[in-house]
């Protein structure tokens, strides 16, 4: 029984809300329980305190206001999800709030208290935020599926039955909608109606007492007495008795729970089932013997936060589900996507081949029916016979031209032993083995072969070739087997003359090779662009390389050709690549003391079959010639050694008797004297060549060099041919007084060269003509005559020992081929230049410079008399 005031102020304590109550219009607190408190973040000390003296951000909020309004109207104010900002430790933080203000009047009217309860609501509004957060995600996964859905759908038919499954789970998603709306509503309504229910227990007694609300959710009448073992134990969901039992338990055990209860759990109406979540708060009063005396407390139906909660989670694994499902069907549709795009590209290429397969199929169509028309025309043209061999009567059919080249007018069918008699009696046996051959399978059919016809008519002999094929059954027998003929009398007649041909080409290949190897002739060849060098076995063996290693055209053709004994600047290789022929000879330098002396002949021919310049030559192995030479000039050398002293002797005596002869007055004798006295000076220069020659090989030519002036020495010149020459007329043209520092003897000896062969080659009474300058630093002197002239390919070797052009003049006139060496040596050792200019049957001019002392020039002639 609640006795006093106290008690009920006890069991609102107990009662799972909020609950203040002021009791004047200032809003004194004159109750406030735990959860109220807790809600302030405060503590029973503010009791008997106005409300907006402790909180006076209520006031800011309005609260304060909404109160006073109450207090003054009677009206119960009730608001839901209120925001309210309460400071905890001096910070404000925001909380939301369903509450109610109620006035509790007097009979009056005059409101005496407020009662003010409050629940707190924000958890259960942060998880409705989350479920429209879940909501918004599900709507947009939803909005982003069928977009992928529509942009996939056109695909393929396995893109088809994706988008069903898609649709499934679309409807899936809208039907959970659906029912979250409806849930959301129930909640709404359930959220409106008050769900407390008080229930006290005297245990002692055994006496339970539950208000309306408690009986609503145990499904008991309002006007039913309550026990505790028929209603509240039995109306436990099975599920949730153990349990809730063993909290009581606890609950009773003042140790161990200090009385305090605290439980969820379903409750189960006796008729229609209904299941309710109800949350009981409650709290146990012990005697001092820490007995259970009473048990009071509060319930409330909680179903809907914890079906809301329930729902959450099974969204939440729905989503999770759906996420899954959709990652699947996402991984799914990109394999298809890409199995797609393989698709489209192989088809693509197959398309492409496919069209360059029909292109290529029209032209072989078009080819082939070419070519058929081109093998009726060629059957007709060629005059190709056609025959058929019947293989099991063994007889043969053939067209009019088979007949024809078989010699057999008549006939259109032959026994085949008979057809045989036309072919001639050397080529029978083959033709009939070929037969027979190409009716065994291992053949495969093919026949194919050259015979002769005889024919009819006696000596004629006609070439053919015969081709056919043999087709056999399954049992490999031949079924049918035909073929053409052609003459090919022309072909092999030709081909006959060409094996001739070859046969003398082959020969005549041999006999050279024969030569070659006989000679020992080296042989190369070498493109000059692709530098190509191939060389026989005789090239090798003169340039000591072996068998295997490697020509090129530098190991062959890099050393400097020699012109007489005297290396030049040139090498081979210059003069191959800009001669059209060319015959020049070189020394190759042995490891042995004895040089080896080679000569290379060839010339440059366009190659027909690699369409290149090619160069073609034989070189030539003639060390040995050369040692003939070199002896014989030995010899020469020693000969003309012991004749110089003897020489010398006469010539002085000569000249005395020459003087002496003026006295004498005898023309004749005098005569005589001066011829003799020309003969050995000419015997004395040519002992002099002589001897210059062995010394040039040996390379004793020595200079003694003086200082004097070419006009000087050309007086000298002009004086002795005065006295000794009348056949041709001189002229002189000296332009300079310059001074040489130069061998006078040697320099003398090469002018007088010049004129001599001047004298020698040119025709009597014709004009030679002497001229010396000034060429920038060196003295040039010319001897220009009107001779014969020298050829080009002559004027090439004219400077080489022992040349001498040959042609009816040398013939006639004495000469030995050396006075040009010589002088060549000579002025090279001054370190000059020596050269020609010439012109067949107009003249030449051989010249040489040499460095001079100082350029001088000199106006007008020196005086010196033309000569007759
Ligand atoms: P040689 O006159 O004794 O034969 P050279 O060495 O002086 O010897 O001349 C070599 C060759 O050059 C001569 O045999 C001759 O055929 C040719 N030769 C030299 N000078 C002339 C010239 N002025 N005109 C024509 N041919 C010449």
């Amino acid at each position: 029984m609640i006795n006093n005031p106290q008690d009920i102020l006890n069991i609102l304590s107990h009662v799972p809300q909020a609950i203040a109550i002021y009791d004047n219009d200032d809003l004194r607190i004159a109750y406030a329980n735990d959860d109220m408190l807790d809600m302030w973040a405060s503590t029973d000390q503010i009791l008997g305190t106005n409300l907006g003296d402790c909180f006076p951000e209520f006031e800011v909020q309005g609260f304060i206001d909404i109160l006073k309004n109450v207090w003054h109207t009677g009206k119960t104010y009730q608001a839901n999800d209120v925001p309210a900002s309460i400071l905890i430790n001096g910070e404000p933080n925001t909380f939301y709030f369903d509450f109610e203000y109620r006035a509790l009047t007097d009979a009056e009217g005059n409101t005496y208290a407020i009662l003010h309860t409050a629940k707190e609501v924000s958890s259960r509004l942060e998880a409705w935020a989350e479920v429209r957060k879940k909501e918004m995600q599900e709507m947009a996964l939803n909005k982003e599926l069928r977009a992928s859905m529509e942009e996939q759908q056109a695909l393929t038919e396995e893109y088809m039955a994706l988008n069903e499954k898609l649709a499934d789970t679309v409807d899936e998603l809208s039907n959970s909608y659906k029912q979250l709306d409806f849930a959301l509503d129930q909640s709404q309504r359930a959220k409106e109606a008050a769900n407390l229910g008080m229930f006290d227990l005297d245990v002692k007694q055994d006496i339970l007492l539950w208000d309306e609300r408690c009986k609503a959710l145990f499904g008991i009448s309002s006007e039913s007495d309550v026990s505790y073992t028929k209603d509240f134990v039995a109306g436990l969901h099975p599920d949730d008795r153990q349990e809730t039992l063993a909290a009581i338990k606890r609950a009773f055990d003042r140790k161990s729970s200090a009385g305090r209860y605290d439980v969820h759990y379903r409750t189960i109406t006796p008729i229609d089932k209904k299941v309710t979540w109800v949350h009981a708060i409650g709290n146990v009063y012990f005697n001092e013997d820490d007995e259970p005396i009473r048990f009071i407390g509060t319930v409330m139906d909680v179903t809907e936060s914890v079906e809301s909660r329930r729902e959450l989670e099974i969204r939440e694994r729905r989503l999770q589900e759906t996420n899954e499902e959709l990652a699947a069907t996402m991984e799914e549709l990109t394999a298809v996507n890409d199995e797609l795009a393989t698709t489209n590209s192989q088809l693509k290429k197959s398309e492409q081949i496919n069209a360059e397969v029909n292109k290529n199929l029209t032209a072989a169509f078009e080819k082939l029916s070419e070519s058929e028309r081109r093998l009726n025309l060629a059957v007709l043209s060629a005059k190709i016979g056609i025959w058929e061999f019947d293989t099991v009567n063994e007889v043969v059919s053939w067209d009019e031209r088979s007949r024809e080249l078989f010699g057999s007018p008549h006939k259109h069918k032959i026994p085949y032993q008979l057809a045989l008699d036309y072919i001639h009696p050397e080529d029978r046996a083959s033709v009939s083995d070929a037969i027979t051959f190409a009716q065994r399978p291992e053949s495969e059919g093919y026949y194919d072969i050259q015979f002769r016809t005889i024919g009819e008519t006696p000596g004629r002999v006609n070439w053919v070739q015969a081709k056919g094929r043999a087709y056999f059954d399954a049992e490999n027998r031949p079924v049918h087997f035909s073929g053409t003929i052609i003459d090919i009398s022309d072909r092999v007649l030709s081909q006959h003359k060409i094996d001739a041909f070859n046969r003398a080409i082959a020969q005549n290949a041999l006999e050279q090779r024969l030569i070659v190897d006989a000679g020992k002739i080296g042989t190369f060849s070498f493109n000059p662009e692709t530098k190509e060098t191939i060389v026989n076995k005789h090239t090798r063996d003169m340039y000591g390389l072996s068998e295997n290693s490697a020509v090129t055209a530098d190991k062959l053709f890099s050393h400097h050709i020699t012109l007489g004994d005297v290396e030049q600047e040139l090498s081979i290789l210059q003069i191959i690549n800009e001669r059209s022929s060319f015959d020049i000879e070189f020394n190759l330098p042995e490891r042995a003391e004895q040089n080896k002396w080679l000569r290379i002949v060839g010339n440059r021919i366009w190659n027909e079959e690699n369409h290149h310049l090619m160069v073609y030559g034989v070189i030539i192995n003639f060390t040995a010639q050369k040692l003939e030479e070199k002896r014989k000039l030995d010899f020469l050398g020693i000969v003309s050694h012991e004749l110089r002293s003897p020489l010398t002797s006469i010539s002085g005596y000569l000249q005395i008797l020459q003087l002496k002869s003026k006295s004498l007055e005898n023309k004749q004798f005098h005569d005589l004297l001066v011829s003799a006295n020309r003969q050995s000076a000419r015997m004395k220069l040519l002992i002099e060549s002589f001897l210059d020659i062995a010394r040039i090989g040996e390379g004793k030519l020595r200079l003694n060099k003086t200082e004097f002036t070419l006009n000087e020495l050309l007086s000298n010149i002009g004086q002795m041919l005065q006295q000794t020459v009348t056949s041709h007329s001189f002229t002189f043209g000296l332009d300079t007084e310059h001074r040489v520092l130069a061998d006078r003897d040697k320099i003398e000896q090469v002018i007088i060269n010049f004129i001599n062969n001047a004298v020698k080659y040119s025709p009597v009474n014709s004009k030679i003509e002497i001229n010396t300058r000034v060429d920038q630093k060196d003295l040039y002197l010319e001897v220009k005559d009107q001779g014969s002239g020298i050829s080009e390919e002559d004027q090439n070797k004219i400077f080489t020992r022992f040349y001498r052009v040959e042609n009816s003049q040398t013939e006639i006139v004495s000469g030995f081929g050396i006075g040009l060496y010589v002088s060549k040596e000579i002025i090279n050792l001054h370190g000059g230049t020596i050269g020609l200019q010439s012109e067949l049957a107009k003249g030449t001019t051989f010249w040489f410079k040499i460095p001079i002392i100082g350029a001088q020039q000199k106006n007008g002639q020196d005086g010196l008399p033309d000569i007759e």
